[in-house]
């Protein structure tokens, strides 16, 4: 099982992915955990763009979407092991939402594997802000509101679980854990 975390920066993915594995874990399911950008050489490549201060613009965003979909075909092999549950840090739709063009990424993805259960940890951009506390300066309010509206919709699309992320992490977490158990049987 591919279980996809998406949402914004500050959302939490990192902290909640890593507290859904060992509770997962403990119930006896055999986890990984991955991320993207990887840790593939085009996905050190991505990250190092990523901290240009040029990241956003139009030019970089159009590199960044080939990146992302060349780097994401590194991880296929690994998606498809049956026998594990897969937990990522961001996926195909992180490309839909920050790189805009959605029908040249829907192209350049094709081959990208479509995540079984979504958890998108939901997250208003204030919050958002205030919770980078200087990190990731390039990002403003306002591409943050337009990310997470682009998010809302994408959730129609998929198996989808919408989460409040501007709880504390053992709620949050909690939370997770009952919208997951019953796609386990747990
Ligand atoms: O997930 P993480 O916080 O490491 O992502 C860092 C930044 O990478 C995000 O805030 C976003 O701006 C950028 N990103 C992107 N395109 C993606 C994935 C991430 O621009 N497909
Ligand atoms: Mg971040």
């Amino acid at each position: 099982m591919y279980i996809v975390f998406e949402g914004i920066d500050g959302a939490g993915k990192t902290t909640q992915i890593q507290m859904l594995a060992e509770w997962l874990e403990a119930n006896g399911f055999r986890v990984e955990t991955l991320r993207e950008p990887t840790d593939s050489k085009v996905g050190v490549l991505i990250r190092e763009i990523l901290q240009q201060p040029d990241a956003q613009t139009e030019e970089v965003q159009r590199i960044l979407g080939l990146l992302f979909a060349a780097d994401r075909l590194f991880i296929m092999d690994r998606l498809e092991d049956e026998s594990k549950i897969i937990i990522s840090d961001r996926s195909f739709l992180s490309s839909l939402v920050y790189q805009d063009d959605a029908e040249w990424i829907e192209v350049l993805n094709r081959y990208a594997k479509r995540p079984d259960l979504l958890i998108l940890l939901d997250l208003d951009a204030k919050t958002s802000v205030a919770r980078a506390s200087g990190e990731d300066t390039f990002e403003n309010e306002e591409l943050l509101t337009e990310v997470r509206q682009k998010y809302l919709n994408l959730a129609e699309d998929y198996t989808c679980e919408i989460i409040d992320a501007t709880n504390g992490p053992n709620k949050v977490s909690s939370d997770i854990k009952k919208a997951v158990a019953p796609y386990l049987g747990i």
